[in-house]
């Protein structure tokens, strides 16, 4: 496996961008050896978000959560192309993708263009900022592999800082104020975790600061958690309340300064309150190379959500060329990973299906033209029923729409604590607490794509146990 030469001129190139959810789960399912297959991302890595927030407070070390691209694509059928890039420039009509070394150290060449026949635009979406004054440049993240490690790294800065001897005590309430922004899964999680860490950990190793840590959580909206039900809603609110995390609903920031946040209070008032560091959870929004992809297809590709995909996931106002799956489209689903990897793996059975069509139409046209050169009305009408039954073949090779499966929503809330809204035959059930804690942990466990990240995980969760996380800042 993986030994033969990746490009083949007889074969049609699908070139996949990214490496995320959608991309991975393609690239896992899809049989290479039909295609030339060319993966292109700025990450050469598959990175595990749903255990991201416990990167960030050391609970789980960074490489327990990644998957280099080149350990999937060496077990494939067929050499698979993983390229280290930024894709810039998608010309749609000559059916080209220009994409560039964007990293520290260049070789002499950095920058180019190469030509697929099918397109997997799979790019995921960048942070949501909505051009607030000072989201970008002083709050942290929490999306990428890098945003939980800034994270981890002010967290402990803000505590050594409090622990600076003379600090006044109004500054050490201030350096330990932390406030998340977004009541939406990623920012539920990042408090949870970061609450795990204080009392875990911090309790012991600072008794003096630990009781001052203060954890805000502020969401725009009425409620925290829109999309689970209304008592894992309440059950999430009442465990933040025992943990003494304060939920601020209806609350919305408008400025992120050097050491404050400023907030419009429900009812209007503005208010300054200082901070030590913001944590940055406010949604999802498209990225520039997905906007550039739209503005190709001004009259259909109008919503500002994302790319408008049909039922088979095909670019809307495309020649069937490009497909786009995961948070890069706009659909009636929610963009999570559990969509994105079911997407990846439907494409794989489509470009399964277009290859075997493709087989029997070559093996169709071999039949058409030899029979024409037969003159013998016999032996034409001995070559028919082959011919017929291959063309019934194509015309039984059918592409269903893509169909989503939902297994149910699960977040950690902190405490050892998880909330699930699991689908059954005759509705959704609602479980939470610590046994739903086990489950979500065995679920993330069976969804990391090797057993080398399950061991990896694992063995963290273990260590983290029996010596506590990392307090070393690097
Ligand atoms: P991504 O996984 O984001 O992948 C996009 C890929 O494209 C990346 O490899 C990126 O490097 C690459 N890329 C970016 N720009 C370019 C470019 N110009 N050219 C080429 N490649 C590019 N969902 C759940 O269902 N369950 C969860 O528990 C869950 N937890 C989450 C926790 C966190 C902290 C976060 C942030 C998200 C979580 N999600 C969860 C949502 C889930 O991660 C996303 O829905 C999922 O990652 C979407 O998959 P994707 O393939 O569309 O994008
Ligand atoms: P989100 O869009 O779900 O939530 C962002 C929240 O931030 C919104 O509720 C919004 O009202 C709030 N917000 C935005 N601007 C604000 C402001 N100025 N002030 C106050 N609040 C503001 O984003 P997310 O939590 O990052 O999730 C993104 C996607 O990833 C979702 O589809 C989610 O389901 C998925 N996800 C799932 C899990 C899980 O299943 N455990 C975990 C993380 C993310």
């Amino acid at each position: 496996p993986g030994t033969q030469l990746p490009y083949d001129p007889e074969k049609k190139t699908i070139v996949i961008l990214g490496s995320g959810w959608g991309a991975t789960s393609l690239l896992k399912t899809l049989d290479t050896s039909e295609y030339n297959v060319v993966m292109i991302s700025p990450k050469n890595y598959f990175l595990f978000t749903p255990l991201l927030p416990s990167v960030a407070v050391g609970t789980l070390s960074p490489k327990a959560i990644l998957q280099p691209t080149r350990y999937l694509a060496r077990h494939k059928a067929r050499a698979v192309t993983v390229i280290e890039a930024e894709a810039k420039e998608i010309d749609p009509f000559n059916k080209t993708v220009t994409f560039e070394d964007d990293t520290e150290i260049k070789g002499e060449v950095s920058h180019t263009t190469i030509s697929y026949d099918y397109l997997v635009h799979a790019v995921g979406a960048e942070v949501q900022t909505f051009g607030i004054p000072g989201v970008q440049e002083k709050a942290c993240f929490m999306k990428e592999l890098s945003d939980a490690e800034i994270m981890q790294r002010r967290f402990k800065d803000c505590i050594e800082s409090a622990a600076f001897p003379g600090q006044d005590n109004t500054e050490i309430d201030r350096l330990l104020h932390i406030v998340i922004v977004g009541g939406g899964p990623t920012g539920i999680e990042v408090s949870g975790e970061i609450h795990d860490f204080l009392e875990d950990d911090l309790k012991a190793w600072y008794p003096e600061l630990a009781g001052r840590i203060r954890i805000s959580l502020v969401e725009a909206l009425p409620s925290v958690l829109p999309m689970f039900s209304k008592q894992l809603i309440e059950y999430t609110e009442s465990t933040f309340k025992e943990s003494k995390i304060e939920i601020l609903t209806k609350t919305m920031v408008k400025e992120v300064k050097d050491r404050s946040v400023v907030l419009q209070m429900p009812d209007k008032s503005i208010q300054e309150v200082p901070c030590g560091m913001v944590v940055w959870a406010g949604g999802n929004k498209g990225r520039k190379i997905t906007q550039d992809l739209m503005a190709q297809y001004p009259n259909v590709q109008t919503n500002r959500r994302g790319l408008t995909v049909d039922d088979q996931l095909r670019l809307a106002g495309a020649d069937g060329s490009i497909f786009a799956i995961g948070d890069c489209t706009s659909t009636s689903y929610a963009p999570t990973a559990q969509v994105a990897s079911q997407q990846g793996a439907y494409l794989a059975r489509v470009f399964a299906q277009m290859a075997k069509k493709n087989t029997l139409q070559a093996r169709l046209n071999q039949l058409e033209q030899s029979e024409a050169a037969v003159t013998d009305t016999a032996e034409k009408a001995n070559r028919k029923p082959e011919i017929e039954t291959t063309r019934k073949l194509i015309a039984n090779v059918k592409v269903r729409p893509f169909h989503y499966s939902h297994q149910g929503s699960l977040a950690y809330i902190g405490s050892d604590k998880a909330i699930a809204d699991l689908p059954f035959a005759n509705g959704n059930i609602a479980s939470a607490g610590v046994a739903t804690f086990l489950f979500w942990r065995s679920a993330y466990l069976s969804t990391l794509f090797s057993l080398r990240n399950r061991t990896l995980v694992a063995n963290d969760w273990i260590i983290t146990k029996i010596f506590g996380r990392d307090l070393s800042r690097d």
